[in-house]
């Protein structure tokens, strides 16, 4: 099968992390791989060939073959093509795909291009598109799309992944539907023949969603749109500190014409005082009161900055737009507040892709390959979605239809359909925004069930263990019940770091990395006695553990003291942070996120390095402990060429293998060029085959081939700021701890008033149930609670890990996508 894959609309990072995919999984699955330049436009205009003899370079250099002894695999037969090189430029002018200058074919005039396995070498870490993106009045027309049809069938191309917004996936599924009558119309035009009509009889066609704005139904995620997240992020973290120290205002405006996607999420993870959405427009008459309430307040109490967030797309009840100028008019008139305004436009689409902007892309792309492959005039075409963890097909055109009657509910003014047709995490995330974001007036709990609850760190430091916190904090002082920031650990609490925390107090801790409160791994059963004796002084009802493998143990450990300590009789729940992601029976912990894309900057700019140096390896040695998810995911992430990682440990085999897939991968490079890869190395994989002894085995056997260096990552890993979605996910599980927390204790207070009317003595003995004790985990698409009993029974409690993980098979497709089995 012949696979052409086209960006179209917007350019969103991730684009070519898609193309990369869909060109390396397309030639392991047999298949010649094309791309189309300038999207549709490109289609239309195709190839300006008469006579059909394009020449094609030689696939495999002499060195090449020689190097593998001859046998010749689907990876080497698609080696390169040299355009890759030439559309990276962007200049037009071929200097060769050996760099000597050599070749005279040039762009110019040609839309449909092979493409081979090199070619999109590095794609990763470029944001936008490399094959360019555009908007093609001519595509539709009839007569443009049978052009298009034209120019495929020309190539013998069958199969085409397209990735854009709603706009080019409607494009898609009208090319496919009319597919035949289009054919026909060329044959009756004698532009093709009646053999080239039954060849290509029907068109097979995937779409991946690529937009910034997050604006697809049926899909959690868009392609591109945790990148701009993280560019809004990183502007209005700067804009904080200039606003703070001048106490003043900012209205930013941020993309989304029909979506608040970006919006909601830059405000929760940010902290913003206000946000204005198209989904959830306020009244007409009273928003300007609303916001100038809620902003009063905040600055009443001493806050002196002021954030709020307006969607391109935002509007009123009544449907008029919401305009930044106007907001800023508002604060500064009615409240005399120095506002400014900033308007991030297309800043919001550039940079480098942050780590799910390249994980994404790359496994929706295996399955955009999949689909094709899967393809018949039966089966509708899909859309390759994600849904929580996993990756999903879901009929093409239902999804755009879902995603036209969102804007349709938003003009009819029908704002709840139009939320309920966003997916659940949209709604869950304005839940979180509205709980943190203000400081309410009342408290909404009657003071019977208040609590006090304490807050602990615990283990290393990670990504949103602040956010978490503040989440909780504020969702506290909003019921009515006070939040204690416990200092230093259980160590802390022994001695006597316990204070009250206040609203103001955690206002800037969105954005903070490291444990505010402070952290270490010392244990409850240290002194359990000691504990309890704190927890019944400071009259705790309620806990919330944060941290890693060690607030589990933690929590295991208090849940058994239950029996001596009556104090421990409350509900207590653990939220997952670490970097190490090594919490059992959860898919994600918090600052799992931040560190990832702390060692996709660091790999970045080790390969970058490593590139301009000579031809050099660089072995990158990772935290993790003896979990492998960190160095997996950032091996995947980052295209490295081999993996070491705990669970699979590492033998002198392996490295045998190791050393000759280098020598051939590296007898494979084009001549000239000096090319940097990246070994990555959990710091546990091995006691004995060290990072050094690797590095110096490498740089022995690479002799004149290559060279290699080694970097330990080491704690930079935990980051310096959280990443936006650590911390959008630390305030979704922070506010279900805070739940949980406030059922249970209700559900213990009524047992306990059961009782007291009961007992004869008046002294109620009640048993916390063992599920009142649990930890919060992400499975799939739900949140799920685990009782930590049975949370124990799951743990491998010699290795700290759990004893199934979700990701182990990414180690293969790491390894796919370097072409090992091919090249070994
Ligand atoms: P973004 O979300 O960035 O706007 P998009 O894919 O929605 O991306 P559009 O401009 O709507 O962007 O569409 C991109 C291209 O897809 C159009 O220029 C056009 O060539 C094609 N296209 C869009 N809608 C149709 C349609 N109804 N019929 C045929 N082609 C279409």
């Amino acid at each position: 099968m012949k696979i052409a894959v086209l960006t179209s609309g917007g350019d969103s990072a991730g684009m070519n992390a898609v193309v990369r995919a869909v060109v390396k999984v397309g030639i392991l699955k047999g298949c010649e791989t094309w791309i189309v330049r300038e999207g549709y436009e490109g289609l239309v205009r195709g190839n300006d060939h008469a006579d059909g003899s394009y020449p094609e370079p030689p696939t495999v250099p002499e060195a090449a073959s020689e190097a593998h002894h001859g046998h010749p695999t689907n990876l080497l037969a698609n080696l390169r093509f040299g355009d890759g090189l030439l559309l990276r430029d962007g200049t037009g002018d071929h200097r060769g795909a050996d760099g000597s200058g050599n070749s005279t074919r040039t762009l110019a005039g040609r839309y449909l291009v092979r493409v081979g396995w090199d070619d999109v070498r590095g794609w990763f870490a470029e944001g936008g598109t490399l094959i360019g993106t555009a908007r093609s009045a001519a595509f539709r027309t009839p007569e443009g799309r049978t052009e298009a049809a034209f120019n495929l069938i020309k190539e013998g191309i069958d199969a085409i992944a397209v990735c854009g917004g709603d706009g080019s996936l409607t494009g898609a599924d009208l090319f496919r539907a009319e597919w035949p009558s289009l054919v026909q119309r060329l044959v009756d035009q004698k532009r093709i023949t009646p053999e080239q009509q039954a060849r290509h009889k029907h068109l097979r066609i995937v779409g991946l969603v690529g937009s910034i704005d997050n604006d697809m139904c049926m899909t959690d995620l868009t392609i591109g749109a945790p990148t701009a997240l993280h560019r809004i992020c990183e502007a209005i973290d700067n804009i904080n500190s200039t606003a703070a120290s001048h106490s003043r205002a900012f209205v930013l405006e941020v993309m989304g014409r029909h979506c608040g996607w970006l919006a909601l999420m830059a405000g929760l993870a940010a902290g913003a005082d206000f946000i204005f959405i198209p989904e959830r427009p306020p009244d007409a008459k009273t928003w300007e009161d609303e916001m100038c309430e809620t902003v009063h307040r905040h600055r009443e109490i001493g806050k002196r900055k002021t954030i709020v967030i307006v969607a391109e797309g935002a509007i009123d009840g009544d449907l008029n737009p919401i305009r930044v100028d106007k907001v800023k008019d508002v604060l500064r008139d009615r409240l005399g507040l120095d506002t400014r305004v900033t308007t991030l436009g297309h800043t919001q689409r550039g940079g480098s892709p942050c780590a799910f902007d390249r994980i994404l892309p790359t496994l929706q792309g295996l399955e955009a390959v999949n689909a094709l492959l899967e393809d018949t005039p039966d089966t509708p075409s899909y859309m390759i979605g994600v849904r929580e963890n996993k990756i999903t097909r879901v009929p093409l055109v239902e999804a755009v239809k879902m995603t036209k009657a969102v804007a349709e509910a938003i003009n009819n003014k029908d704002f709840k359909k139009a939320m309920s047709l966003r997916d659940p995490e949209f709604a869950q995330g304005l839940e979180g925004f509205t709980a943190t974001a203000s400081l309410f007036k009342e408290k909404q709990l009657p003071a019977a069930k208040r609590m006090r609850i304490a807050i602990i760190h615990m283990g290393a430091p990670a990504g949103g263990m602040n956010a978490a916190t503040r989440a909780a904090v504020r969702h506290c002082m909003k019921q009515g019940h006070t939040p204690l920031a416990v200092h230093n650990g259980f160590r802390g609490l022994l001695d006597g770091y316990v204070h009250e925390l206040s609203w103001l107090g955690v206002d800037g801790w969105m954005s903070r990395g490291g444990s505010e409160l402070g952290t270490n791994r010392f244990l409850p059963d240290q002194d359990l006695g000691g504990v309890a004796a704190r927890f019944q002084k400071h009259d705790i009802d309620g806990l919330l553990l944060i941290g890693g493998f060690e607030a589990f143990r933690a929590l295991a450990v208090l849940e058994e003291g239950r029996q001596y300590y009556p104090a421990f009789r409350i509900p207590m729940v653990h939220l997952p942070a670490t970097i190490s992601n090594n919490v059992p029976m959860t898919e994600f912990s918090l600052g799992s996120d931040t560190s990832l894309n702390a060692l996709v900057d660091a790999c970045d700019a080790i390969k970058q390095s490593a590139s301009a140096s000579r031809n050099r390896v660089f072995v990158v040695e990772t935290q993790g402990g003896k979990c492998g998810y960190l160095a997996t995911l950032g091996a995947l992430a980052t295209g490295a060429a081999i993996l070491y990682t705990p669970e699979d440990g590492i033998t002198l085999d392996t490295l045998r293998d190791d050393v000759k897939f280098l020598k051939i991968r590296y007898g494979l490079d084009a001549k000239g060029r000096s090319e940097g890869r990246l070994v990555i190395r959990n710091e546990a994989s091995s006691n004995v085959y060290t990072t050094d002894m690797i590095t110096k085995m490498f740089k022995e056997e690479g002799a004149d081939l290559f060279d290699s260096r080694s970097a330990s990552l080491g704690h930079t890993l935990q980051g310096k700021i959280p990443s936006p979605m650590d911390r959008a996910r630390a305030v979704r599980l922070a506010l279900r701890c805070m739940s949980f927390l406030e059922e249970h204790h209700q559900a213990l207070l009524a047992e306990q008033q059961k009782q007291q009317r009961q007992s004869q003595d008046g002294m109620p003995t009640v048993a916390a149930p063992p599920e009142s004790a649990a930890v919060i985990t992400i499975q799939g698409a739900q949140v799920v609670w685990v009782p930590v009993q049975e949370m124990v029974r799951d743990a491998d409690m010699k290795n700290r890990r759990g004893k199934m993980e979700w990701w182990r098979g990414i180690k293969t497709l790491v390894e796919d996508l370097v072409g090992r089995d091919q090249l070994l």
